[in-house]
């Protein structure tokens, strides 16, 4: 971690962490990082950049759209695609523990100037049924219109399930027929489109095929360094290209980050169902421990959220830390597992040792 001539040790040795916190904190594989020495780079904001026009044409062309952008972050592309599809004083509907209301600041209001209408679904994803009653097609003098649906899958905070294809069909067709457009975060489109076997890219267009725009992450478990991509109409990406610039998102010579994004779409898509497995056998090994309430059946990708009974989160979080396996909470009894190119196998095994170890602990010092 320390750069060569700096005095100071490293703050931890990461190397022997177990960190399940994010897929987030993946690092670029050594083929990204020759990949990067190596990358042709031009200026992006005047389109010159070749390794950046490669990567935008062909996420372009494996979600079958006319365009696509690269953006900073996935936070940037959501917001970009909030306000491309709104005006002012309308409402953004979305599941109540969406990433564009919880994790993304007040931007929908303060960027859009729009309401997020949050509709609670203890599946973690809205169905038809669900939305209809809170569509105000047109707006009145007392209640403001609607001017999006969002959806995300994989549903992050619902444990990284999947919505059916039909479920999403649906509130596609419903919203169309009112002329209302319909965003995707797809944060991790990938990870949904592993989970339907066969070609991932058939898979991705098929599962995104009727949405206005999509917003996907190059940075999460394809191991990307920094890295979203908006895909959509080329004139929807031609306006999401003046709100990038706005935020300050527009780069210069950022091909080097493009041509990692490149072997994270073309090669990293193709090794999720090792992190999915992993994911299903640290939920299996939980669900062995009585304190945790997990129903393994409910893993359908990497992502692993239990429950706990009498313990809480923070307790076990910081139980984890120190013996080396870093979790997030994400609730006052709730703890969140997330799988990754940079966990294998055997760490996920060790690390549902340690929390039975600190479950143990715990239950030991609540007696004494
Ligand atoms: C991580 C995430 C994002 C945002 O990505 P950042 O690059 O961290 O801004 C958006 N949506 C979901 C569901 C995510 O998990």
């Amino acid at each position: 971690m320390a750069y060569s001539g700096s005095a100071e040790a490293p703050s931890f040795d990461s190397s022997s962490l177990i960190d399940l916190r994010s897929d987030t904190v993946t690092r670029p594989t050594s083929a990204m990082r020759a990949a990067m020495a190596a990358a042709e780079v031009g200026d992006d904001i005047y389109g010159e950049d070749p390794t950046i026009n490669r990567l935008e044409a062909r996420a372009a062309e494996i979600f079958g759209r006319e365009a696509a952008v690269f953006v900073p972050s996935g936070t940037m592309g959501n917001q970009i695609a909030l306000r491309l599809h709104t005006r002012p004083n309308q409402e953004i509907i979305c599941e109540s523990r969406a990433h564009i209301l919880d994790w993304e600041m007040a931007m929908a209001a303060t960027f859009s100037g729009c309401l997020i209408r949050a509709v609670a679904s203890p599946a973690g994803y809205l169905t038809w049924e669900q939305i209809a009653p809170v569509v105000h097609a047109k707006g009145s003098t007392f209640s403001a219109a609607t001017g999006l649906i969002e959806l995300e899958n994989t549903a992050n905070l619902a444990g990284g399930i999947v919505i059916p294809l039909p479920v999403m069909e649906e509130v596609l067709h419903e919203a169309h027929k009112r002329n209302l457009p319909v965003h995707l975060d797809g944060a991790r489109i990938f990870n949904a489109a592993t989970t339907l076997g066969g070609d991932i890219f058939e898979n991705v267009r098929t599962l995104t095929r009727s949405f206005d725009t999509v917003m996907f992450c190059l940075s999460k478990g394809l191991c990307a360094p920094v890295g979203s991509m908006l895909v959509g109409s080329k004139d929807a990406i031609d306006e999401a290209r003046v709100y990038r610039k706005a935020l300050g998102g527009a780069m210069r010579q950022a091909g080097v980050l493009a041509a990692a994004g490149l072997i994270a779409l073309e090669e990293m898509t193709l090794r999720l169902h090792e992190d999915h497995a992993n994911a299903k056998l640290l939920a299996e090994s939980l669900a062995k421990l009585p304190e945790v309430q997990i129903d393994p059946a409910t893993v359908e990708t990497n992502i692993v959220i239990f429950n706990l009974n009498n313990r809480s989160a923070a307790e076990v979080t910081s139980g984890l830390k120190a013996r080396g396996v870093l979790a997030g909470a994400t609730g006052p009894k709730s703890v969140r597992l997330v799988t990754h190119h940079d966990v294998d196998r055997n760490a996920c095994l060790r690390a549902a040792e340690i929390l039975g170890e600190v479950l143990e602990d715990a239950a030991v010092a609540a007696r004494s």
